[in-house]
């Protein structure tokens, strides 16, 4: 902070809680030291299960004992060892009879998978029915199976949450039920299967290239982009919760779904505007699929990453703050290496530092801090659902998960605002305002909501764990720039580096930002770690649990 109205700021941070010997550790050349390393050609993009693992993991294991931070696995080691199944897709075969003898599916018509681990998965034949959005949320009053049995049936849905329109203006989502223009919980991929089967369904069913101008209007970007890293095998944890999925989920061409629709005398596009209401009825359609699935399945071993600052208090000593960032990224295709600098070099090296700053603290924090890399976050949040189907120390003692995932704008400098994804779910905020406003800057909730964000990285797993958990986002709002300026970084840095090998350090980076963005998270770790009483949750969806969490 050089410029003179940081002076100010500067008097406020120091009535801050954090002794100044922690807070001081954090500094811009630190972090860029550990994230050019991370990102390195040498570190081959961080693939999970390749000998560019070994090397993640010994770079924090090593960054850990030269802090002389304790190792966090009781057994006395720094790894906590996960065991996944990769699954790559090898096709499948799908026949859909209608009340039209016409109808027939060609190859190209669909996608057929199974995120079962199982080499061939059977879809016997099962009558298809509409079920809207196959959303099922009783906190706004909403059932789209409406009692409908669907067991042995398979379940035709659409995507993302259902559009409902403001009263006050139509151009735009109701914010009072399922968070506006946001993916609530109840419009991603997962909750919907999930559902479908937990009441006996055999298969989902979802559309393609639908057609443009129905809600969400989503923006081209990071789902999307033509060059995209496609994950060539997506893994799942290997255990109990592996094989309690969907069978199967059928990706079916737009227009096909018409022309199956017109077979039972429907109109699938007036179905789709009734589908965005509570009055929606499900609709079975004269229709059967039936086929199979092949997976090719291999057992992979991985590792995340722990150490820990056992507490100081008595009594206090037994309860859990974590802070976790995934060490894995993308890998290497071929020649392009994934570097992953933002994605997510940044953000283990953001818990590197914040550790460095719990380790100097003159008087260890009461509670105990866990320091967290977990593994396999790019195939699916799995290291962190694995270490809440499998934890270290007792979840119902882990108070709070602050998880860093800076896959952006965290090298532009210093912003007015600072980010909460998710914002209103647990008392983090609060304290997260309060650290942020003590800089003079300014909370905003998601910048970017209709990407979802909230969904994508680990804390996740530990909400649906049951853990009150914060997810932050550097803010969008430059000091000393445009007020556009931020915006169009973005949207640039999504259409040309997020999940490319160009997600790089600069040479312009300046870490300034990052910086302030980590007192921020060190002032609410510490003092969760420090208050008598635990973090709240506030506003829990009453479907967002793990099944499978430990205890
Ligand atoms: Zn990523």
């Amino acid at each position: 902070m050089v410029c003179l109205g940081a002076g100010l700021l500067l008097v406020g941070a120091t009535h801050g809680p954090i002794p100044p010997r922690a807070r001081n550790v954090i500094t811009p050349d630190g972090l860029l030291k550990h994230i050019r390393m991370l990102a390195s050609d040498e570190f081959e993009g961080r693939g999970v299960a390749t000998p560019a693992e070994e090397k993640a993991v010994d770079y924090i294991v090593n960054a850990c004992r030269a802090m002389k931070i304790e190792p966090g696995n009781p057994d006395g080691t720094y790894i906590q060892r996960v065991a996944l199944w990769g699954i790559t897709a090898d096709g499948g075969d799908v026949v859909i009879k209608s009340g039209d003898p016409a109808f027939s599916l060609a190859a190209a018509d669909y996608t057929v998978s199974s995120a079962q681990p199982v080499a061939v998965v059977r879809i016997p034949d099962s009558q298809i029915v509409f079920v809207g959005y196959g959303v099922v949320a009783p906190e706004y009053g909403w059932d789209d199976y409406k009692g409908l049995d669907v067991k042995g049936k398979a379940v035709l849905m659409l995507g993302g949450d259902p559009p409902v329109a403001d009263p006050k203006d139509a151009t735009k989502l109701d914010p009072k039920i399922f968070l506006g223009p946001e993916v609530s919980y109840y419009g991603r991929a997962d909750t919907k299967a999930d559902i479908a089967k937990s009441r006996g369904a055999t298969a989902v069913i979802t559309l393609t290239n639908e057609p443009a101008g129905r809600f969400p209007v989503r923006p081209p970007g990071a789902r999307g982009g033509p060059n995209r890293f496609v994950v060539q095998e997506p893994m799942i944890v290997r255990d109990a919760s592996s094989t309690d999925r969907i069978a199967a989920t059928v990706a079916l061409n737009y227009e096909k779904a018409v022309a199956l629709f017109a077979a039972s005398a429907f109109d699938l596009n007036a179905l789709w505007d009734g589908a965005a209401s509570r009055q929606f009825k499900p609709v079975e359609l004269n229709a059967a699929i039936s086929g199979n699935v092949r997976n090719r399945v291999r057992a992979v071993e991985s590792k995340n990453v722990v150490a820990k600052i056992v507490g100081s208090d008595a009594m206090l000593r037994n309860e859990y703050v974590i802070y976790s960032a995934h060490w894995d990224h993308l890998g290497r295709q071929g020649e392009n290496i994934f570097h992953g600098a933002s994605d997510n070099a940044s953000g283990t090296a953001g818990v590197l530092e914040l550790a460095h700053a719990f380790s100097e603290l003159p008087k260890k924090p009461k509670r105990t801090i866990l320091f967290l890399w977990p593994t396999a976050e790019e195939r699916g949040l799995r290291g962190a659902k694995y270490y809440v189907q499998h934890p270290l120390y007792p979840l119902a003692k882990t108070v709070a998960n602050i998880n860093l995932d800076y896959f952006s704008n965290w090298g532009w400098g210093r912003t007015k605002d600072f980010s909460i994804l998710g914002q209103g779910m647990n008392s983090l905020d609060a304290l997260v305002k309060q650290a942020v406003a003590r800089q003079g800057r300014v909370v905003t909730g998601d910048t970017d909501p209709v990407e979802g964000f909230y969904w994508r990285s680990d804390h996740v797993e530990f909400a649906m764990a049951g853990i009150p958990s914060l997810a932050t986002s550097p803010g969008i709002d430059y000091v000393g720039k445009p007020a556009n300026y931020g915006e169009q970084r973005r949207s640039e840095f999504i259409s040309t580096t997020y999940h490319k090998p160009t997600d790089q350090v600069k040479p312009d980076w300046d870490l300034a930002g990052a910086v302030e963005d980590l007192d921020v998270l060190l002032e609410v770790g510490y003092r969760v770690a420090q208050a008598p009483g635990r973090p709240v949750w506030t506003h829990r969806p009453p479907f967002m649990h793990n099944l499978y969490a430990g205890k």
